[in-house]
């Protein structure tokens, strides 16, 4: 494998074994990272993306984990830790959705989505700073001591009816992920996110295999095309790495334009 602007860097994915976490984690190893590949369920398809990996010539692990669960991040670093001995990055990740709407919403359904899209953010970036603190006076592996990137969604800015777990987890996110940029700032370490738009993967296969669905959807991205996971890997990659060294506690939206409102181009 060539010299890449990871090399020597652990990286740890939370829910790489689909979508736009298996991006990242196939981007970034391809870039010289060790990767550690956070699953949930479904091993075999942490296997695949180990297996994609390490044909490019990377290296990594496959950890389970339920990222809502204190006990279960613990080790999912402890994993880390006994493998690779320190951490560089954390892509936290790790989201879903389970829709109903505001006025039949249950409870179970809203906590959920809240433990898993923004307590799971807790658990894993507090983890990541306790260890990224452990690590400050040791040899550094890029100029900050630690870079954490949340996966947030447009849905951080934009209101979603029928979604509203989803949207005020991802809501959270954003002034969680502020705030920890401000309080870890002075210790050299960089926390910022990521908000895709429409990205082709799982979570919203019902829309774009829908050929109706697709078209409807089209009409909110200016840019005129649904994204790739590839799209959010390279911006990830960017906010994890040296490039992006004076960037910190912001969101970059990945969305083809679909947070500026097309709507009301015409309208309004
Ligand atoms: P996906 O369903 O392919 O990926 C979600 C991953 O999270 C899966 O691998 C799943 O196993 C994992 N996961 C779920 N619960 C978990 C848990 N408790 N512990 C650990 N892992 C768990 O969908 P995706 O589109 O790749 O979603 C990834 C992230 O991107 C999510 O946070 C999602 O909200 C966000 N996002 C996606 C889009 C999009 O258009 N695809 C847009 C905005 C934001």
């Amino acid at each position: 494998m060539s010299q890449g602007k990871f090399e020597n860097q652990t990286v740890i994915v939370t829910g790489a074994s689909s979508g736009l976490g298996k991006a990242c984690a196939i981007h970034m190893a391809g870039q010289g990272a060790n990767v550690v590949i956070n699953y949930h369920s479904g091993k075999d398809k942490a296997e695949e993306v180990l297996e994609e990996v390490e044909k490019k010539g990377g290296k990594g692990i496959i950890v389970k984990a339920d990222v809502s669960k204190e006990d279960a991040v613990l080790k999912l670093y402890e994993a880390t830790l006994k493998e690779y001995g320190k951490l560089d990055v954390l892509v936290s990740n790790a989201g879903m959705q389970v829709d109903a709407p505001f006025l039949d919403m249950t409870l179970d359904q809203w906590q959920k989505v809240i433990d898993i899209n923004l307590t799971g953010q807790f658990l894993c970036t507090r983890e990541a700073a306790r260890q990224f603190m452990k690590q400050a006076k040791g040899k550094k592996s890029s100029t900050a001591i630690g870079k954490m990137v949340m996966m947030s969604s447009v849905h951080d800015i934009i209101p979603w009816a029928g979604h509203i777990n989803y949207a005020a987890s991802k809501g959270g996110i954003l002034m969680l992920m502020r705030s920890i940029a401000q309080e870890l700032a002075p210790h050299k370490i960089r926390v910022n996110a990521v908000s895709p738009g429409a990205i082709k993967t799982a979570i919203n296969k019902d829309v774009w295999e829908d050929e109706e669905k697709a078209k409807e959807l089209l009409k909110l991205i200016p840019y005129q095309r649904i994204g790739v996971a590839e799209d959010v890997a390279k911006a990830v990659a960017w906010l994890a790495s040296d490039e992006s060294d004076y960037v910190n506690g912001e969101t970059i939206y990945i969305d083809g334009g679909m947070t500026l409102y097309p709507e009301f181009s015409d309208n309004g």
